[in-house]
């Protein structure tokens, strides 16, 4: 039995999810820190009182629950180690056979304004 571990349940995570989903002999374990897919190009709707947030946001393990091999977790990734293959999260540590990263992508402003943004720490 092969474990795949995807990490975020974004686009890529949702639609990897959905490939493996059902597969034989393959264990198919999502991490995210929300409990919820987030469709992001429908925010401004919200944003502007055209929608509700419950509209674009839908539970993970509601989305998945017709798969048997996919367990959802919801947690902070802290660290990713490559070489031992597993990830650190806030309630501790996932080891995988292989590893799917769906954790997004930061905008970085050309501002000198202070930024705040993630850092995953990778171990090669
Ligand atoms: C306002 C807006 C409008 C957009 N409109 C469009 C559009 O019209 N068309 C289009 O093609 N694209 C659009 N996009 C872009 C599109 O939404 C992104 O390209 C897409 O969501 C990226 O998918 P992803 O799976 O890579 O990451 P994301 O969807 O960002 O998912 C990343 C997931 O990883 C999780 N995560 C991240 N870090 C951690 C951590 N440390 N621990 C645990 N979980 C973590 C997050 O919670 C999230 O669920 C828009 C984006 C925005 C913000």
């Amino acid at each position: 039995m092969k474990r795949i571990l995807i990490f975020g349940s974004g686009f890529l995570g949702l639609n990897a999810a959905k490939v493996l989903g059902n597969k034989k002999d393959i264990e198919v374990t999502m991490i995210d820190r929300n409990n919820y897919h987030l469709f992001q190009p429908l925010l401004y709707q919200v944003a502007t009182a055209g929608l509700s947030p419950a509209e674009i946001a839908f539970p993970i393990r509601s989305i998945f629950s017709k798969y048997r091999n996919i367990k959802v977790l919801q947690g902070e990734v802290h660290s990713i180690n490559l070489q031992d293959k597993y990830v650190e999260y806030e309630l501790g540590r996932f080891e995988y056979d292989y590893l799917i990263i769906g954790c997004g992508a930061i905008t970085i402003s050309i501002c000198k304004r202070k930024q705040s943004f993630l850092v995953i720490k990778f171990k090669l």
